[in-house]
């Protein structure tokens, strides 16, 4: 099977990209059979946090409840692929990439990179590493991009694209690529939103 679209991180970034895409798969037709994985290995920076700014979050959340919250809004969407694994290698094979993990091999027509600033561990020539300078501490990293394209449907979010460590900066980031990726999708300007009933 070919992927549409796969996102390796799923932290803030990655997470919310999905989830917007997620509730785009149910709103518009010509998005309902794209197929999306998302690829984790679990050690977002979300989880080591208690969010006591973040807007729209209660005051205090623990982040690994926030992770949770996540993937219960993710989950309510089942029509993305979720898989807890941690990819070690992504080539370029004509018009697809080669996402390959510790365990399977994927291939995909579009490629999220939402891998954080702790480590870059995937083995590619894509891609190119650099020091991450909007952050105090030092030996953190981040991707080289151009507002978020590394090259032709590979795009890179978050924290990993050099934004400041904020979880509403690097989840807006995440829903920016995606909304990128469902123009690219629809032909036009397109935001899947909900609308109150009261
Ligand atoms: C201690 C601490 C406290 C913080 N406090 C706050 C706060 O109070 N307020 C606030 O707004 N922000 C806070 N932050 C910042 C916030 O957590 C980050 O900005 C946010 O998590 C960045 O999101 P991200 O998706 O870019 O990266 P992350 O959330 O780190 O997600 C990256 C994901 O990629 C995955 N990954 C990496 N490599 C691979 C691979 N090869 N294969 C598969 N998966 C991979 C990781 O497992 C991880 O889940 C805090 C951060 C820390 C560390």
């Amino acid at each position: 099977m070919i992927y549409d679209l796969i996102i390796i991180g799923g932290g803030a970034s990655g997470m919310s990209a999905a989830i917007t895409l997620g509730s785009a798969k149910e709103k518009f037709e010509w998005a309902s059979n794209k197929k999306i994985l998302i690829i984790d290995s679990g050690t977002s920076d979300v989880k080591a946090a208690s969010f006591w700014n973040a807007p729209g979050i209660y005051v205090g959340k623990d982040g690994k409840e926030l992770m949770d919250d996540m993937h219960k809004q993710l989950d309510q969407y089942q029509s993305i692929d979720k898989s807890h694994d941690f990819v070690v290698n992504l080539e370029k094979q004509e018009d697809v990439y080669l996402v390959k993990t510790e365990s399977n091999s994927y291939i995909s027509k579009i490629v999220i990179v939402a891998t954080g600033l702790q480590k870059f561990n995937i083995d590619t020539s894509l891609i190119s590493p650099s020091v991450h300078n909007r952050i105090a501490r030092k030996g953190k990293m981040m991707l080289e991009n151009d507002n978020g394209f590394i090259a032709k449907n590979l795009y890179v979010s978050g924290v990993a694209a050099g934004h400041q460590t904020m979880f509403a900066i690097a989840s807006g980031d995440g829903v920016r690529i995606a909304c990128e990726i469902l123009e690219e999708w629809g032909g036009n300007f397109f935001v899947p939103h909900d609308v109150s009933k009261k």
